[in-house]
């Protein structure tokens, strides 16, 4: 097995373990594979595993791994792109055309966007709205008291689909500490469903806090390092 197969199976059994803790159904919680920095050679690794859906931060190094992997599939089926990273609006087009999933919507402006470049025929994109729940200056996403506005009009837009809430709570070790603001991102989740969206994909969880995420009703995982190693950032630093 190459190290990433082995990798991703100890993720695997990571997420499966945290489910059963939680008492959540099996496969109730979905894998992102998050491949920014690494090359197309590491990405067909994981897809030779059978991991189909993949996490990217940066528009041009996405598109270039995208082109380079056109045509592969998993089960038959093509690879599933997600957008995870800070968008400029100025760079929502090639995100319109090229990927299935953006989970970094964080006004209403790239959303317009995003709807209104996406290409007639392709399905509707798949967007998760950002909030900002750890309150950080520096952060993106909306604050929380601005989610259930910014979601409703999202939701109006013709050509996207919005899929539900994503964050990236400050880095916290101590997995007791972890669960406060994924629990607050649950209950932001749970009152908007409970008001009448539609949504099913809560995205958090990321290599270090990911049992916590999973405790806290996360249906969408992201994990980069425990499956492809630390990064280098090169030119993104
Ligand atoms: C890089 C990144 C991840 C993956 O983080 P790891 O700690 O490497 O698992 C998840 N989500 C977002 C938004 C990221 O930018």
């Amino acid at each position: 097995m190459s190290t990433i197969a082995s990798h991703l199976d100890a993720v695997l059994s990571r997420i499966a373990q945290a489910t059963a803790d939680a008492a959540r159904p099996a496969g109730s919680v979905q894998l992102l594979a998050v491949s920014k920095t690494f090359g197309p050679d590491a990405v067909r690794e994981a897809i030779a595993a059978g991991q189909r859906a993949f996490g990217e931060n940066y528009v041009q190094e996405a598109l270039d791994k995208i082109a380079a992997l056109a045509g592969e599939t998993v089960d038959g089926k093509p690879l599933e792109w997600h957008f995870i990273g800070p968008l400029q609006s100025n760079k929502t087009r090639p995100v319109a055309e090229h990927f299935a999933w953006v989970h970094s919507v964080d006004r209403l402006k790239i959303a317009e966007r995003l709807s209104a470049q996406r290409p007639a025929g392709m399905p509707p994109l798949q967007v998760c709205l950002q909030v900002n729940i750890s309150g950080e200056a520096t952060k993106s996403g909306v604050l929380p008291a601005e989610v259930p506005g910014t979601a409703r009009a999202i939701a109006a837009l013709p050509n996207l689909t919005l899929r539900g809430l994503m964050a990236i709570p400050e880095p916290e070790d101590d997995p007791v500490r972890q669960r406060a603001p994924l629990r607050a991102m649950r209950e932001l989740f749970d009152a908007l469903r409970a008001d009448g969206l539609a949504l099913d994909t809560l995205s958090m969880g990321m290599s270090g806090d990911l049992e916590a995420a999973i405790a806290e009703g996360a249906t969408m995982v992201r994990i980069g390092t425990a499956i492809f190693g630390a990064r280098d950032y090169g030119s993104h630093a």
